[in-house]
C-alpha cells in the first residue's frame, strides 16, 4: 500500500517519524508514517487507499493543539500545512484550503482591506485545525467567519456543509463531534479599512505578547474554560503557577499555558496535568477538562 502512494511525487510520505517536531509543544514519538500530501487531490487519494487498506489515520494540521503521546501514533498521520494552502478572494469571501495558516489567512485579508479575521492573526494553527476546534480570541471565533465548509466524509466523498449545521460551539465543531476532515472553507468577511485592521491586528498581537509565554514550547492554553470560570485564574488561585514535573511547567507568566521548559515528555505534562486537575477540583469543586488534544496511546 505505502509502494503505491511512494510512486506518486505529489505525497511526501516518512516512515517512523518522531512528531515532536511538527507540534508546538515539542513533544511526541513516532507516527508510523507521516503523509503529506501536495494537493487536495493527492490527499483525498491517500486517504481512500489506507482506509482501504484498514490503516488507521489522523489527520493534523500545524500541530498547535496537540499533545501527542511518547509512544506516539500507530497508523498514518497526515499533514495538511503549507502545500495546502491556496486562498482565493471573490469580493468579501475568502475561500481557503484547510493547510493555511491563519497568520497568512489573516494577511491575505488584511491586504484585501476584509475585516472579520484579526482575532484570528496571532493564533498560531491552520484553517483546518481552527475550524475543527471553532479557534476564538478577543471576542471572535471561527463560528462568526465561517459559511460554508468542503470536507471529505468517511466514507471517502467529498460533501459541503453550510452555515449552522457547523454546529460551532465552545472549541467545537460537527468535525470534532462527528468526524470529517477539512478541505477548504469559505469566509464571509466584511469591508474594512486596512489601517485599522492592520491596528487592531497589533493590538491584539501585543496583547499576546504580554500575557502569554511564548519564548517556550506549548499548546496554548491547556484547559477549556470551564462555565462561569477562567482555567487560568482557578489554577493560579489554587497556587500552582510554576508548578513542574519533569519538563513541564504551569507558566509563570500564564497559568492557563503548561509549557516545556525543554525535553519534557508526554508523562511529564500528564502528571501535571492529572495534579492540577486535582488541586483545583479541591478547592474549587470545578472540573478542569484539557482544551488540548491528545493523539496516540495514553
Ligand atoms: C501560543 C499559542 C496560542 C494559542 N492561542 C489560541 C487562541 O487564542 N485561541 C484558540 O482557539 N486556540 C489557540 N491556540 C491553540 C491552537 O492554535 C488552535 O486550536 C488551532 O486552531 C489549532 O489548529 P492546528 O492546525 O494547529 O490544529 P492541530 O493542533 O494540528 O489539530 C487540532 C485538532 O484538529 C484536528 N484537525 C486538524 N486539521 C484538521 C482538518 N483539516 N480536518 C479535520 N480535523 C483537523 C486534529 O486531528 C486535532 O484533533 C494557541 C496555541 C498556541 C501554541
Amino acid at each position: 500500500m505505502l509502494s503505491v502512494l511512494k510512486e506518486r511525487k505529489d505525497i511526501n510520505i516518512t516512515e517512523n517519524a518522531v512528531m515532536a517536531p511538527y507540534t508546538t509543544f515539542q513533544i511526541g514519538g513516532p507516527a508510523d508514517v507521516l503523509i503529506e500530501p501536495a494537493t487536495k487531490e493527492a490527499f483525498i487519494e491517500a486517504y481512500k487507499i489506507l482506509k482501504e487498506s484498514g490503516v488507521l489515520v489522523t489527520v493534523i494540521g500545524a500541530g498547535s493543539n496537540l499533545l501527542i503521546s511518547d509512544k506516539g501514533i500507530r497508523g498514518a498521520v497526515i499533514r495538511l500545512t503549507k502545500p495546502f494552502s491556496k486562498v482565493e478572494q471573490d469580493g468579501n469571501v475568502l475561500t481557503a484550503e484547510a493547510g493555511v495558516s491563519l497568520a497568512k489567512l489573516a494577511a491575505k485579508a488584511l491586504s484585501s482591506g476584509l475585516s472579520g479575521l484579526e482575532f484570528a492573526s496571532g493564533i498560531p494553527g491552520s484553517l483546518g485545525g481552527a475550524v475543527f476546534m471553532n479557534a476564538g480570541a478577543y471576542g471572535g471565533e471561527m463560528k462568526d467567519v465561517v459559511v460554508e465548509t468542503e470536507y471529505l466524509a468517511a466514507d471517502g466523498s467529498v460533501k459541503t456543509v453550510c452555515g449552522e449545521a457547523h454546529q460551532f460551539d465552545y472549541r467545537k465543531s460537527i468535525f470534532s463531534l462527528e468526524g470529517g476532515i477539512v478541505l477548504a472553507s469559505k469566509l464571509q468577511l466584511t469591508s474594512g479599512n486596512p489601517e485599522t485592521i492592520r491596528a487592531t491586528m497589533q493590538e491584539l498581537n501585543g496583547r499576546r505578547r504580554d500575557k502569554q509565554p511564548l519564548n517556550y514550547p506549548s499548546a496554548g492554553s491547556f484547559f477549556k474554560r470551564p462555565v462561569g470560570h477562567f482555567a487560568g485564574k482557578l489554577v493560579e488561585d489554587a497556587g500552582l503557577k510554576g508548578t513542574t514535573f519533569g519538563g513541564a511547567q504551569i507558566s509563570e507568566k500564564h497559568a492557563g499555558f503548561v509549557i516545556n521548559l525543554g525535553g519534557a515528555t508526554a508523562e511529564d505534562v500528564c502528571k501535571l496535568m492529572d495534579y492540577v486537575k486535582t488541586k483545583v477540583f479541591e478547592q474549587f469543586g470545578v472540573t478542569l477538562e484539557p482544551e488540548v488534544r491528545m493523539l496516540g496511546e495514553f
